[in-house]
């Protein structure tokens, strides 16, 4: 059967639990779904799965729906934008959980437990210590009434624990990514739907969700995928439908461990504040685990709907990759209009303290230059901060060895005495056709090939080998900046 015959009236959803900054692992998935969604004409629903609420805050919550709208993820149902199937917050839905904990209890599928941390730890400590498998081992499964009544007795607040059928010990995940995967139940013991304060447990409440919501696919990182039977019998439980499961592959650092902070930053955020484009970090992610159809590895939001599909997401682990990631960037860098990487730029600049929080005409028109003269360069626009700072320093100091080198030729001194001359002479405000025409007079003058000119005007007046072209250095570093720069090195090596 074709693997895409249903995926008309997809309802897929993005179900975060809001307990740290956006990850970027959350994020791929995000856009996973965003583009089946988009891809079929389906609806893609956010909803925030919160019930772990000493580790849920406000703050994490929008600072995942800030950063999906950043990156152009836009749902169509769910939190913030409502829909026929909220609330969308699991707290507001703990009533619902409720009613159907309530269902299992009085047909018999979830029992009470009134075991207590403490005797639970100590049950797992004498399973390990007998080399048995960890799972609960059924205390509370059979109790009467009256041992119930006297638990409670004692004050004990109940779980709600599931009790996993004892017929068929396999549960078959028929995953759109893994294929067909089978967990033996034989070993899981009675979980937990509803902790002993009313809160439902993740397994529960999204099962519920999914379920109420009628998501035909769920899409999510391969560290839910031992959720998946959990889930699975709880379906069968409550009489509910089940979606159909992918599960993607989990994102590794360079070392292939897991994606973590010791490889770099994690957080969309991160990316965001360092200068990376939304298009170039879409572009990025959705290259963690899908392969395109050809050798292209440039795409566009739009053309990813158009080519993503689940068939070419791979089974095996992604690597996360920097340089890439730096590659696709500075790609979009050079795609990007001179006035959206000035408005992007400007507030690094004023971070790093080179401007006050209102530019001046003249320092508006600088940064223009700036961002025309070193976007083929940036990688990301943070980078700014150190080009600008290399050009307002007083000095460059010389880099290398080779750089030196070039302030020994012998026509240097011709070369920086004629430039200094006409650069004294040339009326203010420098611009890049008057730094072209004094580059071409200074050429003409001293009777000498191009890179016998350059190369010793570059180094003067960067102390670098290699970078932005001479007729946007020169209007930058403005006829004092030229000044001091060249007569610092007739200072010192040209005497
Ligand atoms: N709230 C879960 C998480 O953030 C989502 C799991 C799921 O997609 O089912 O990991």
């Amino acid at each position: 059967m074709n693997r895409l015959q249903n995926f008309s009236q997809m309802r897929v959803r993005f179900a975060p639990s809001p307990t740290g900054p956006f990850h970027i692992g959350g994020a791929r998935s995000a856009l996973f779904n965003y583009l089946m969604a988009r891809k079929y004409g389906g609806k893609l629903i956010v909803r925030i799965e919160d019930t772990d609420l000493e580790r849920s805050s406000s703050e994490s919550e929008e600072n995942i729906l800030t950063s999906l709208r950043w990156l152009g993820l836009d749902w169509d149902e769910g939190i913030l934008v409502g829909g026929d199937y909220g609330p969308y917050r699991q707290t507001e839905r703990l009533e619902l959980y409720q009613k159907y904990a309530q269902q299992l209890l009085e047909e018999g599928k979830a029992y009470y437990c009134y075991c207590t941390d403490v005797e639970l730890e100590a049950e797992r400590k004498a399973l390990l210590e007998q080399g048995e498998m960890v799972g609960y081992m059924g205390k509370c499964r059979n109790l009467s009434d009256r041992e119930r009544k006297s638990l409670e007795a004692e004050g004990r607040k109940p779980t709600v624990r599931f009790r996993v059928p004892t017929e068929g010990h396999a549960v078959v995940v028929n995953d759109l990514v893994r294929g067909r995967v089978t967990f033996d139940t034989s070993t899981m013991g009675d979980y937990v739907i509803v902790k002993s304060d009313g809160i439902p447990v993740y397994n529960f409440a999204c099962v519920i969700d999914d379920a109420l919501m009628e998501i035909s696919h769920v899409i999510r990182g391969e560290e839910h995928l031992s959720n998946t039977p959990r889930q699975l019998l709880l379906y069968q439980a409550l009489g509910l439908k089940n979606p159909q499961f992918a599960h993607v592959s989990l994102i590794l650092g360079k070392d292939r461990t897991k994606m973590s902070k010791r490889h770099g930053a994690t957080s969309v955020t991160a990316y965001r504040e360092a200068g990376y484009l939304p298009e170039a970090l879409i572009n990025f992610l959705v290259l963690l685990g899908w392969s395109p159809p050809g050798e292209e590895e440039i795409f566009s939001l739009e053309e990813l709907i158009q080519l993503f599909s689940l068939d070419r997401v791979a089974k095996n682990p992604a690597v996360f990759d920097l340089d890439k990631l730096r590659w696709i960037n500075g790609h979009y860098i050079r795609q990007s209009s001179i006035k959206r990487l000035v408005d992007l730029s400007i507030p690094y600049l004023q971070q790093a303290g080179i401007f006050a929080s209102v530019l001046t005409p003249k320092e508006q028109a600088w940064v223009e230059l700036l961002v025309a003269a070193v976007r083929e360069r940036l990688s990301s626009l943070s980078e700014i901060v150190q080009e600008a700072r290399a050009l307002l320093h007083h000095e460059a100091p010389l880099e290398s060895e080779e750089a030196q080198a070039v302030l020994r030729e012998e026509q240097v001194s011709t070369v920086l005495h004629c430039f200094k001359q006409k650069i004294m002479d040339l009326e203010e405000p420098l611009d890049v056709d008057r730094a072209k025409s004094l580059l071409k007079q200074v050429t003409k003058e001293t009777k000498l090939g191009g890179r016998k000119v350059f190369m010793p005007l570059r180094v003067a007046l960067t102390g670098k080998m290699h970078g932005a072209e001479l007729y946007y250095l020169i209007p930058l570093l403005d006829k004092e900046g030229c000044l001091n720069r060249i007569s610092a090195v007739l200072q010192d090596t040209c005497v």
